[in-house]
């Protein structure tokens, strides 16, 4: 399981791809990203040539695997998916590229656990469409030049800090995708319940919108578990109150933090006075890579006002010490 897909089981991720929009009018939100994907996907399509390297970045769940499938499919090409991780060696690489077909779309996700040399590969196949491969060893060693049709790479990655320069630089393309208003994710739970014949009274949707963490894979999850209370509990009629019902039960929590995100917070404020406290030093408490804490938890926690950044260093607010029902006493003994 990768935690990083909030440890999703076999059932969850079929009901994710049932779930997935698959043309850009139905992927809901992210305006600049939509509108300029339009106009890129257009002009490639006039031009009769490939799109140019995609980049999504951002936080887990807000729609690059979405997106890349959307791209695919309204460009009318075909998809390849694999993962960083996943392509081991140089010829792994080679294989998937060279079986694509002209303009196809090839989506590597979690980009930034490619290995050195893999990468390295990749520069010349995503800028000239040409591989060169090293056949045989030792005095018999010599490398092939494979061409490749024209394609597009989309790269997806929650920790576009970790890519390296000459990586970054060959998609043309980067998108950063960002945390979903609450009015675009009712739509989107609106949409996930049609889809699952499910009904679902609008003050349910505001509900679960607002305890999502403004993630649509949280929402639709959360959606799924809400239906199973108000189906065996409510005869599946799900209102406000069953809503609640399930979340408590679920141990959701009021602001829709999971457990890393209170954990964060209860360590700045319990172990070093509610800061201001380095991004490192928070990181090594709580057991986590201080990039991580940086490009996947962090962002949230300071759009919704409970962290904020100081020239010292990370410092809770006042809904911080609220929201975990501590006395605000910033600095103080606690
Ligand atoms: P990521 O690749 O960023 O981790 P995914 O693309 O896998 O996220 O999206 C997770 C789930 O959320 C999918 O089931 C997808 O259908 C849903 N989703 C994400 N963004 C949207 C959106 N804008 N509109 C509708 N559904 C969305």
């Amino acid at each position: 399981l990768n935690p990083e897909k909030g440890g999703l089981s076999a059932a969850d991720k079929e009901f994710e791809n049932n779930i997935r929009p698959s043309h850009l009018n139905d992927f809901a939100g992210q305006p600049q990203v939509i509108e300029n994907l339009r106009i890129f996907i257009k002009a490639a399509k006039i031009r009769g040539e490939a799109l140019d390297h995609v980049l999504f970045h951002g936080p887990p769940g807000l729609g690059k695997t979405t997106l890349s499938r959307i791209v695919a499919h309204e460009l009318g090409v075909n998809i390849k998916e694999t993962s960083g991780p996943v392509i081991e060696k140089a010829g792994d690489l080679a294989g998937l590229l060279t079986s694509l077909e002209p303009h196809d779309v090839l989506f590597i996700d979690e980009i930034h656990r490619l290995s050195t040399v893999v990468e390295e590969y990749l520069y010349a196949a995503m800028e000239d469409y040409r591989i060169d491969i090293m056949i045989d060893s030792g005095p018999n060693a010599r490398s092939i030049q494979l061409s490749l049709n024209p394609f597009t790479l989309i790269g997806a990655t929650t920790r576009s800090g970790l890519l390296s320069a000459p990586l970054l630089s060959r998609f043309a393309i980067k998108s950063r995708l960002e945390y979903y208003s609450a009015a675009t994710l009712h739509k989107i739970i609106h949409r996930s319940a049609g889809i699952l014949g499910v009904e679902i009274s609008d003050e349910a949707v505001t509900e679960v919108a607002r305890r999502s963490r403004a993630t649509p894979r949280i929402a639709n999850g959360l959606l799924r578990r809400v239906r199973d209370f108000a189906q065996v509990l409510n005869d599946g009629e799900i209102d406000l109150g069953i809503t609640q019902h399930a979340l408590r039960a679920l141990n959701v929590d009021e602001h829709g933090l999971d457990d890393m995100d209170n954990r964060i917070l209860s360590t700045i404020i319990d172990k070093f006075k509610g800061g201001p406290v380095g991004i490192t030093t928070i990181a090594t408490a709580v057991g986590e890579e201080p990039g991580t804490l940086e490009e996947v938890y962090e962002p949230f926690l300071i759009q919704e006002g409970f962290i904020q950044r100081t020239p010292r260093g990370r410092e809770v607010t006042r809904k911080a010490y609220e929201h975990l029902g501590k006395t605000f006493n910033p600095g103080g003994n606690t």
